[in-house]
């Protein structure tokens, strides 16, 4: 029989995900001999047999890979050589250029969890099992290429049984680099809040049962530690929502199984596939009526993030209670999640009952990551653990490598080089200097770990983010900066692998603009290199700038006083009545003047302003919460609208909703309720954006595609609509793993940093 040898080149998550000695084991059972090895660009396989064996062997390869590996590319080509003896796992070679070889974090997989629980097992209760399909990996790297030494396992030696499974081949523990037992491996402690240690026999058992009586405990996690209560108790909920100082933004809840989040929430398909995917991220969906958790859990919001235990100790202590838990990230509003056993005590101490600690160190901080199905696709909206550091493919290859350092909300931070971008973890708003450092670190290690050297700094428009400071700070590079708005529909292109330019529709709340005020209702005509902007939205005066971002009502007055020019019936609204008139008129001093008033001209401004004039609510707890609200409540029945006009007079065609807020308000003053008011609001932005879209596209065969970006397009009800509206005219395209937000702000800016110094187009 006469063998062929082909070489076959795997791309895309492949490495620490136990993809060699899958294929090791796959081309053993197909008879062939030959050799696997990973590279600097993902894994290489040579092998030899006979031509029907090698089509077997490939066919296997793609349609049954290990449960966490992706496939991005597959390559093979004949070769001519002698083949060896037997099939090898060969050692791995650092060739060519770095790149990212740590793969995210994994949810514990059903072999593990079969054996947790299995008493004859000998990892029975083992709060640490993991194996090549499973386990933490981004979060315990300390180093790159990626194996134990250079991870927060190097200070566990194997027993004799764990270092057996890790050197044969044929076991399912072959190199997975975090491999323990209760033998060898980290152990699980409870302490006080104080240190001391409860002589708790079973710290899992014990935890439960503190958390059934109301307590709240650390738990440290993957990427960092949550704090813990029960979900059903709206006492404990409170009593925690009082010590971690957050008013009402919602918490995360974690849920046993799949039929734990069935009697919580109505499930889609779709959306339990999210839930049980390897990411494992938070995912936000409809809250049943009379579920079981309490409406404290997320006030005056009728959806509710749930996730899936994903580690052996969230199995462990979601097994021993029958409840769902709140899982929130373990701070204080505004810091960063704390990692460290150190840090957890000091911090989180005086927030906690309890802490479940252990030994095994966390290197990189990872925040969950929270998706919602939109127009029946994933959108990710916070693109943290699970997702990080996987590359999303860059539409064009770098030509200098670069930083892009993001916004100032939300913050992520971006590297590019050769055909990948590396989306950082999750930062948080960089409002101290915690989370500033947070950022410095974050940015740091994941240079090294993808041996980017950044030639180019990119970042916001605005001079004085710290985002934007930072960036500045880093002279050896040259900086490039990026409007907002450009970035927010370069991250969209990026994600589209779009050569062409595209309409862009970027809605968000604020964005620096390039004449110095706020924008935020822009329709931009833009490719990676550059954009035009075509037409914008009416600018409300924010008084008191910032401070109108947490009390609405003053926006709301500014929308009022500028649709009936200066005289509005503010006896309609109760909320006008509680202020105090010298408060009202001093408000309306500020905001007639710019230099206290600036204008804004942000789409999430108005939901503000509506928000809160017709559900009365006058302050804005946590960033975008009336704007959330307003979304909730709009009934999707109702298919009026409110009318508008567009001003084509100036020099950029500019939406005017003044007739939208009159027709509003005599509706409201009519008796409308606010479900029936949101609902023609939200008809009315997509009405007016349709139109907007229509004028921007006059002129020579403007047909490219639209991209809806910015923060709004997190509202479901809104990007739903207007892709029915505009499917009909455009070809409409959606974020999808690159969030719409500000989180996904530094890809975009990465993308046109490099082709603004490299000097072309897209
Ligand atoms: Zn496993
Ligand atoms: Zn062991
Ligand atoms: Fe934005």
């Amino acid at each position: 029989m006469s063998l062929s040898g082909r070489r076959i080149e795997v791309r895309g998550v492949v490495q620490g995900v136990g993809f060699r000695p899958w294929v090791y084991r796959l081309a053993r059972r197909n008879g062939l001999s030959g050799r696997v090895s990973n590279d600097s660009r993902g894994v290489t396989i040579e092998a030899f047999g006979s031509d029907r064996e090698l089509d077997a062997f490939l066919d296997s390869l793609v349609v049954s890979p290990p449960p966490s590996a992706r496939i991005r590319e597959l390559e093979w080509r004949r070769i001519a050589s002698e083949p060896p003896s037997g099939f090898t796992i060969a050692e791995s070679s650092e060739d060519g250029a770095r790149r990212v070889s740590i793969p995210p974090d994994l949810p514990t997989c059903e072999d593990c969890l079969t054996e947790l629980l299995d008493p004859q097992n000998r990892r029975y209760r083992y709060p640490f099992i993991n194996c090549t399909n499973c386990g933490p990996r981004f979060t315990i790297a300390r180093e790159v290429p990626y194996d134990r030494a250079a991870t927060t396992m190097a200070a566990f030696t194997m027993c004799p049984s764990c270092q057996a499974e890790y050197d044969d081949p044929n076991d399912r523990r072959f190199h997975a680099e975090p491999n323990a037992c209760a033998l060898c491996g980290p152990r699980l402690t409870a302490v006080d809040p104080r240190g001391e240690s409860l002589s708790w026999e079973e710290p899992i058992r014990h935890a439960a049962r503190a958390l059934e009586a109301g307590l709240t405990v650390a738990v440290k996690g993957i990427g960092g530690f949550h704090l813990a209560c029960d979900a059903t108790s709206p006492l404990a909920v409170q009593r925690l929502r009082a010590r971690k100082k957050r008013d009402e933004k919602p918490f995360a809840v974690m849920v046993r199984d799949l039929d734990a989040a069935r009697r919580i929430a109505l499930l889609s398909p779709g959306e339990e596939t999210l839930l049980t995917a390897s990411e494992r991220p938070i995912v936000i969906v409809a809250r049943r009526n009379g579920c079981p958790v309490a409406g404290e859990v997320a006030p005056g919001n009728p959806w509710i993030g749930l996730l899936l235990p994903y580690t052996p100790l969230h199995h462990l202590l979601l097994l021993e209670t029958e409840r769902p838990l709140v899982m929130t990230s373990g701070n204080l509003s505004g810091e960063p999640i704390v990692t460290s056993n150190a840090g957890a005590l000091e911090r989180l101490g005086p927030l906690a009952d309890a802490l479940l600690v252990h030994d095994r160190e966390i290197e990189s901080p990872c925040d969950d990551s929270v998706v919602r199905l939109v127009a029946g696709r994933p959108t990710v909206f916070r693109r943290s653990r699970g997702y990080v550091p996987r590359a999303v493919p860059a539409p064009r290859p770098f030509g200098r490598p670069v930083l892009a350092c993001g916004g100032h909300l939300k913050n992520t931070f971006c590297l590019g080089a050769g055909d990948a971008l590396f989306l950082g973890p999750h930062i948080g708003d960089l409002d101290n200097l915690d989370t500033l450092e947070a950022f410095e670190e974050a940015v740091d290690r994941l240079e090294r770990f993808a041996g980017i050297r950044p030639e180019v700094v990119a970042h916001d428009l605005h001079p004085q983010y710290a985002s934007t400071l930072y960036a500045r700070g880093r002279t050896e590079c040259t900086p490039v900066a990026v409007q907002h708005h450009h970035a927010h529909a370069a991250s969209a292109i990026a994600e589209h692998r779009i050569t062409g330019p595209v309409l862009a529709v970027a809605y968000d709340g604020t964005g620096y603009g390039t004449d110095g005020t706020a924008w935020g209702g822009e329709i931009l005509l833009a490719e990676a290199g550059g954009f035009e902007r075509l037409a914008t939205w009416r600018p409300i005066a924010l008084p008191g700038g910032e401070a109108a971002i947490k009390e609405v009502w003053r926006i709301a007055l500014s929308l009022l006083d500028d649709a009936y020019g200066g005289d509005p019936p503010l006896e309609s609204f109760p909320m006008f009545a509680r202020v105090a008139s010298e408060r009202l008129s001093a408000v309306r001093k500020i905001g007639a003047s710019r230099d206290t008033a600036p204008l804004a001209r942000g789409v999430g401004r108005y939901f503000d302003a509506f928000g809160a004039l017709f559900l009365d609510r006058p302050e804005s707890r946590f960033e975008g919460q009336v704007a959330l609200e307003w979304n909730a409540v709009a009934n999707p029945s109702e298919s009026d609208a409110f009318p508008f006009t567009v001003d084509r007079d100036g020099a950029l065609p500019t939406l005017d909703l003044r007739a939208s807020v009159r027709a509003a308000v005599a509706a409201f003053c009519s008796g409308a309720g606010p479900s029936l008011i949101s609902a023609r609001f939200h008809n009315t932005v997509v009405r007016a954006t349709e139109e907007l879209l229509r004028v921007a596209a006059e002129g020579p065969a403007r047909t490219p595609p639209v991209v809806l970006t910015g923060g709004c397009f997190q509202n479901a009800l809104l990007t739903e609509s207007l892709l029915r509206s505009l499917g009909g005219t455009f070809r409409v395209l959606l974020h999808g793993e690159v969030p719409p937000g500000d989180g996904g702000l530094a890809l975009g800016q990465a993308i046109v940093a490099n082709a603004v110094s490299t000097g072309g187009g897209t």
